[in-house]
């Protein structure tokens, strides 16, 4: 699966819209990515899944963790492509830790998967958890990057798409300043 086709996935269900966008950040940008709207669908996260799996085959990943919420499909679905076992890390007094009971065997080699990398800052924390557990975290993937493969997680890293997304102040904003309104995504007109 090539970026094309990834990006492809994710416009034609309104993941990916373009336009004029306000972010819940307070800033403005051109694209807006809800990767929830493409991962509705079982059998596009299925697809991404073992597009992500295919890189690391021959890996011996055992075990693939991804940060909750927005890693919990695209994870699990690699995790079945690899036939490994699917844990996740989730936000308890802002740090990123293992609940619900779960465990990581000494060395466990280990593939965080994330759905979108925007400053890594998830992946990066979820990776740590996992260290911090024991595993052997031997490589980041996600579906899309929109850092430009600017995001460093510390360890090597892939993703099936990379989009450079900037976002502006609305000071500063290109779309503003030709007059258009930034609209709120998900919001009807
Ligand atoms: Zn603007």
């Amino acid at each position: 699966m090539n970026s094309d086709e990834v990006i492809k996935e994710f416009r034609s269900s309104g993941a990916l819209l373009e336009g004029h966008f306000k972010l819940s950040s307070g800033l403005h940008s051109r694209m807006y990515l809800q990767s929830a709207l493409v991962l509705q669908f079982p059998n596009k996260a299925e697809v991404f899944g073992c597009a992500i799996a295919e890189k690391f085959s021959g890996k011996q990943i055992e075990l693939v963790a991804s940060p909750a919420i927005g890693g919990l499909i695209i994870g699990h679905e690699v995790a079945r492509a690899l036939g490994a076992r699917f844990i996740w890390t989730e936000r308890q007094d802002g740090q990123m830790i293992l609940r619900r009971g779960f465990s990581v065997t000494p060395g466990e080699k280990t593939l965080v998967v994330e759905d979108v990398v925007t400053t890594g800052a998830s992946t990066r924390e979820t990776i740590v958890a996992l260290q911090n557990a024991g595993a052997d975290v031997v490589a980041a993937a996600s579906i899309i990057d929109r850092s430009s493969g600017q995001a460093d997680v510390g360890v090597p890293r892939i993703a099936l798409a990379t989009l450079d997304v900037r976002s502006f102040d609305p000071a500063e904003c290109e779309l503003c300043k030709e007059g258009t309104p930034a609209v709120k995504p998900g919001s009807r007109k």
